[in-house]
């Protein structure tokens, strides 16, 4: 048997984190497999969807790097795979339900619903959901009334005095009292279009769907699938609802917790492949002891097997150790690559959104070994390179003043350092250079320290960056000699 699955979001918002660990899991389950993973827009609710939320939803596919194999875009055999695209087939399929004596017509105005919600209310009854007014209304007379035109929605006639049963592959088995269900919920409003139980039952039959694996926020809409499933006949997919997702308090993960949707963590220095990573160990067990999966590796560990049933954390601090990994293991070309947008965004080339001559480009991508191992976020990397690209305000004097010296001391340092920077500069390695400034400093009676801090200041602009000896390297001769002149300038004044 073929594995389908699909990933079969609504239109109505941008992507979440919930929405792509539900899209990751199906896409590696069909990947593992030899499958199919499908995308399917889920459009029925034409007041909430929006065209921005479509180019969201591919944006951000775009953006992590896995794709299906059958959709609204790259077409299939079960197309269309768009939902409002298909509301022909949900009439038939309705009214064929009406025709078996599984649904009917129901013609309560929405007035009449409220007034009976209302009375329910001031009589303090238990009673929830619709009181199956038009049920028993014969199908003769039923008909006739919808071919006069009066207005009308098809409803699901919920099997009484039973339960419906089904299991469940990560929760095991599940039963539902049928009262307890959603009493007669509706599948065709009245303005022929579905609700999402019609829609999304008769799609995943006829697409094939073997298994639906899907938030657990679902489990409730599950019995009235089995139902209509039951219904019309067919054989429901397996159901694997995947755990929740919470912050570290327990409670669902949420914006009070941070941030949710995707183009939030795009917009912080977050890469594809660390919340890719990140994403897929939420919720789902690997190997022992293994953290750092390539999306090759996801695939070849992935199991339905290994989700967890009970609910899933979301740890901020531990995807950003992710993000790290992921950033030391890249080349420079390719972090460079990523953050050049983020670059040329915080004007590191000049004005914001100014892009960079081939020279700025040359030196950026040779700053990356300054960086790559103290920055968490890509988003991080410009404003640390900055002093090599741009002059700064120079701090006021007592960051140049080393614990226990004076500002004389301090000149004499800078103006010793001039006298070496050729040869920290043509030094071949750092090793190098920092034997020759340590042989430098025992035969001048200084301290190392006492060199090296006013001299990192006096280039970088700060007491903490990068490594310095590199920094002089990119900088050249000329520039460095520049910086620490100014340095000197400022501190004899
Ligand atoms: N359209 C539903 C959603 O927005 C799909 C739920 C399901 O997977 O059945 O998530």
């Amino acid at each position: 048997m073929e594995i389908r699955v699909r990933y079969a979001p609504s239109p109505t918002g941008n992507q979440h984190i919930g929405g792509i660990r539900t899209a990751l899991y199906n896409y590696l389950y069909a990947r593992s497999k030899g499958g199919k993973f499908i995308l399917r827009l889920e459009d029925t609710d034409q007041t909430r969807c929006e065209e921005r939320y479509t180019k969201n939803l591919y944006d951000s596919f775009d953006w992590l790097g896995f794709r299906w194999d059958e959709g609204p875009d790259t077409g299939g055999p079960h197309g269309p795979y768009v939902q409002s695209e298909r509301f022909d087939l949900y009439k038939k399929h309705a009214a064929e339900l009406v025709e078996r004596g599984h649904a009917y017509y129901c013609f309560c105005s929405s007035e009449r619903l409220e007034e009976v919600r209302r009375e329910r209310e001031a009589s303090k009854s238990s009673e929830t959901g619709y009181d199956r007014f038009c049920r028993e209304i014969p199908l003769e007379e039923a008909a006739s009334r919808v071919a006069s035109g009066e207005a009308h929605t098809i409803r699901l006639k919920i099997p009484l005095g039973k339960s419906t049963t089904y299991t469940d592959h990560v929760i095991g088995k599940v039963e539902w009292k049928n009262e307890d269900i959603n009493s007669d919920p509706v599948l065709l409003k009245s303005d022929g279009f579905p609700t999402y139980h019609l829609a999304v039952i008769i799609d995943d039959h006829i697409m094939g769907i073997t298994h639906i694996l899907r938030a657990q926020e679902w489990l409730p809409s599950t019995p009235i699938h089995v139902i209509l499933y039951d219904s019309f006949g067919w054989q429901h997919p397996e159901f694997c609802h995947l755990p929740m997702v919470m912050g570290l308090d327990g409670k669902k993960l949420s914006k009070r917790h941070g941030s949710t949707s995707l183009n939030e963590f795009i917009e912080q220095g977050y890469l594809p492949q660390a919340l890719i990573n990140y994403i897929a160990m939420v919720g789902a067990s690997f190997e022992e002891g293994k953290e750092i999966y390539s999306l090759d590796e996801l695939i070849t560990h992935f199991s339905i097997d290994k989700l967890s049933k009970s609910p899933a954390i979301f740890d901020y601090k531990k995807l950003e150790w992710f993000n790290g990994q992921y950033i030391r293991m890249m080349s420079d070309d390719a972090l460079a690559a990523a953050t050049l947008p983020f670059a040329i965004a915080q004007g590191l080339f000049g004005k914001p959104g100014e892009k960079p001559t081939g020279a700025q480009e040359e030196l950026f991508k040779k700053s990356m070994p300054l960086v790559k191992e103290r920055v968490v976020f890509l988003t991080e990397i410009p404003g640390k390179v900055e002093y090599l690209f741009k002059d700064f305000v120079l701090p006021p004097k007592e960051e140049f003043i080393p614990k226990k010296a004076d500002l004389n001391q301090t000149l004499d340092s800078l103006k010793k350092g001039k006298d070496i920077v050729k040869q920290l500069i043509e030094a071949k390695t750092d090793e190098e250079a920092e034997n020759f400034i340590k042989t430098y400093c025992e035969k001048e009676g200084l301290k190392l320290g006492d060199l090296m801090m006013p001299l990192r200041v006096a280039i970088t602009g700060s007491k903490v960056s990068p490594p310095l000896f590199p920094s002089l390297r990119l900088l050249g001769e000329e520039q460095t000699l520049k910086r620490i002149d100014s340095a000197i300038m400022l501190l004899e004044n």
